[in-house]
């Protein structure tokens, strides 16, 4: 028995009390970039920045991330700031060298039936109990997902986060469908902590707030939203992600729900 086993640990924090947000741009772009939300974040109190250095596009044309450099970045402006970082693993040969540029390994949502990427990752980080934040595949049941978040629980590591990131549906208006039930569903279901990633189902910066208290107000034990120094300008992602003023604004509302509910944002 590990100490995450039985109680819901977010990234280090106690998330009966603290709420983590996981913030930062959708992809490393620049040690400018990387720089400007790091400082942001950091004087916002916040522990956690969020950066995807290997990036799953959807179109092998679009910018695909800056790989280790991106992840030399993000180690090196992060420590500056004393801030915990977040990126992702889209291919197992890339698993040891984002264990060892970052504090946390996420798996994206495209690769959430990857089983073999699953146990490789729950195997390779059985020793360090290395964060692993997990996300939902877009068309996938809380059944299935948590079946999933097997594969690495049980391969050593049960220092997952699951994160809902909103389902594919008929709905146009947003780019996914949040699926907030998810969130008292799954700890109803599980032991292991629930993260809402508000931005990618959002696909729209104006509709982040609302989506970010509701899964607050929801009971998340953390939040996960993309923020960038220049939006209209990012090499992904663009249309979702907040300013730093926005940003900061959401943070201070967020404070003042959280303060309601007995919680602190973290
Ligand atoms: C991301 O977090 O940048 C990402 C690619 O998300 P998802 O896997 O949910 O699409
Ligand atoms: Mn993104």
């Amino acid at each position: 028995m590990s100490e995450y086993s039985g109680k819901r640990v977010v990234g280090g924090f106690d998330a009966s009390k603290q709420v983590v947000v996981f913030a930062g741009p959708c992809a490393i772009e620049s040690e400018e970039q990387f720089e400007q939300v790091c400082a942001c974040v950091a004087s916002l109190g916040l522990h956690w920045v969020r950066g995807g250095a290997f990036k799953p596009r959807t179109n092998p044309h679009s910018f695909q991330g800056l790989g280790l450099r991106g992840l030399q970045i993000m180690n090196r402006v992060a420590n500056k700031h004393r801030l915990l970082t977040l990126s992702e693993v889209i291919d197992a040969e890339h698993i040891d060298v984002v264990d060892e540029y970052s504090d946390g390994l996420q798996i994206g949502a495209r690769n959430m039936t990857n089983y073999s990427l699953l146990k490789t990752i729950g195997e390779k980080t059985a020793q360090t109990k290395k964060l692993v934040f997990f996300k939902r595949g877009m068309a996938a049941t809380v059944s299935e997902w948590l079946s999933a978040a097997e594969y690495i629980t049980s391969s050593g590591n049960d220092n997952v986060v699951l994160c809902e990131r909103g389902l594919r549906t008929f709905e146009t208006a947003t780019r996914y469908t949040l699926d907030i039930s998810a969130v008292p569903v799954v700890q109803k279901q599980s032991v292991l902590p629930i993260c809402v990633d508000v931005s990618h189902p959002a696909g729209q910066a104006d509709l982040v707030p609302a989506l970010a208290c509701a899964a607050l107000a929801s009971g998340a034990d953390a939040i996960m939203i993309e923020v960038h120094p220049h939006p209209q300008t990012a090499l992904s992602d663009g249309p979702q992600q907040l300013n730093l003023e926005q940003f900061a604004s959401l943070i201070g509302r967020l404070r003042t729900l959280a303060a309601a509910m007995g919680k602190e944002i973290v």
